[in-house]
């Protein structure tokens, strides 16, 4: 190995590597790295925060990522959504690949454009926007942003007349983890007298946009979508706007995402003409499976059962709910617990690792280090062999919404180091490894 600025990586590993080995070899890599890391902690002796949680990235699983989105969604160009994972290598490949970015603030604004990234490759996709915040994009030139409302086409037309606009519309996200459309999109019954009222203002309107929810697992809510944008797009043309982009969102995960695309391609493809551009705004498809996270377990309580005389555990890890398992509250994910086992090669092969099913083995739960009794990550889960405090479990697809919304409840860190390794050579290549 060789460490290059925090980036670790395995010489000469690719040789042979073809695309379909590369999940293979970043199971490897990531155990490599979690085991290396971990094993180089003195438990005994080590300061306070050396056996802090910590991630391990592998940057070549963002890369196969948006390959697979290349091959499956060839006419959209994705702007990533920098709110679900703003790790800044993350974003240098996404830039080195050629993404936009969707940004959410002006902080993420302003990480995305001291990247020397192009302010027409940004989309600020907020539909109700800080006014300070308008002006600052105004003065920085990053043009494209979303509107639903008639006080927010008051605002732009005030702060920003040359804004380019996206009307976003409301979708069914009833099938998505994380729904949207409660708080966000103008309903069909609305745009017209928006688009009514953009003309009066003399602002630019030249696309639609939607979100058909975070996490979305039905793929007719993109042909709904898409349907409904066609009808936006004809009463633009009816109000004199030529709208030449349309922005399809996000929503997309890593498991149905060939069930969606297909969906959504020939919908693009049924109603929208090949001279009108497409966009989207995917976060989680890029980045959830990209990171692993560690935890060490930092106490444990015996409980003995009066009846059966099973004895299970709680164990105790320095992460939890108020920090990178925010995931946990607010996009109602399930991590699950996997045995790190260290100073043995093959605990990724071993059955051992994983938990057990049914009555088999030991049952655990797993909370988190602060206070609050919500703080529990796993409320059973069942290991064949006893865990120790100074033991360590990981757990995977752990890249999206967790960090960006951990907090620093109980004075527990929420910056946390990111072992950063590249499965791809491709990904390698383009950051300079
Ligand atoms: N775009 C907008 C406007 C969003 O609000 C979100 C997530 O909340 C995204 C894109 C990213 O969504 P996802 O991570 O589901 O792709």
């Amino acid at each position: 190995y060789f460490e290059n600025n925090n980036l670790l990586v395995k010489k000469n590993f690719f040789l042979d590597n073809h695309h379909h080995h590369g999940a293979n070899i970043a199971k490897q890599l990531i155990g490599d790295a979690l085991r290396q890391r971990v094993e180089n902690i003195d438990h005994e002796s080590c300061d306070p925060g050396d056996e802090d949680t910590f991630f391990v990235g592998d940057l070549g699983e963002v890369y196969r990522q948006h390959m697979r989105w290349k091959r499956n969604l060839p006419r959209v160009k994705p702007f990533y959504a920098v709110k679900c994972n703003p790790d800044p290598k993350v974003l240098q490949l996404l830039a080195a690949l050629g993404t936009g970015f969707d940004c959410a603030s002006k902080t993420e604004i302003e990480q995305v454009l001291s990247m020397g990234i192009d302010p027409s490759r940004i989309i600020y996709a907020q539909p109700c926007k800080t006014n300070s915040y308008v002006r600052y994009v105004a003065n920085q030139g990053v043009k494209q942003m979303t509107f639903d409302n008639a006080d927010e086409l008051r605002k732009i037309a005030k702060l920003y007349p040359d804004a380019e606009l996206f009307l976003r519309i409301l979708t069914d996200d009833s099938s998505s983890l994380c729904r949207l459309s409660l708080k966000f999109g103008a309903s069909l019954d609305a745009t017209d007298d928006l688009l009514a009222l953009a003309k009066e203002l003399g602002l630019n309107v030249v696309g639609v946009s939607f979100h058909v929810g975070s996490g979305a697992s039905d793929p007719l809510a993109f042909l709904k979508a898409v349907q409904d944008a066609q009808v936006v797009f004809k009463q633009a043309s009816a109000h004199g706007f030529d709208l030449r982009t349309l922005d399809v969102g996000g929503g997309f995960s890593g498991d149905s995402f060939e069930d969606m695309a297909r969906v959504l391609g020939e919908a693009l493809d049924e109603y929208f003409p090949p001279h009108i551009s497409i966009i989207a705004e995917p976060g989680r498809y890029y980045v959830s499976s990209a990171f692993t996270i560690a935890c060490n377990i930092i106490a444990r309580r015996t409980i003995e059962n009066p009846v059966t005389g099973e004895t299970s555990y709680m164990v105790y890890v320095n992460d939890g709910l108020y920090g990178n398992f925010s995931s946990i509250m607010f996009d109602h994910q399930h991590p699950i617990a996997k045995v790190l086992r260290t100073n043995e090669r093959t605990f990724y092969n071993s059955p051992l690792a994983d938990g057990v099913s049914a009555d088999a083995g030991i049952e655990y739960s797993i909370w988190g280090p602060t206070c609050d009794g919500i703080d529990r990550i796993t409320e059973s889960i069942r290991f064949d062999h006893e865990l120790n405090v100074g033991d360590w479990v990981y757990f995977e697809d752990m890249g999206a919404y967790t960090k960006c919304s951990a907090t620093k409840f109980n004075g527990f860190s929420d910056a946390h180091d990111v072992i950063y390794v590249c499965s791809e050579p491709g990904a390698r290549a383009l950051l300079g490894l």
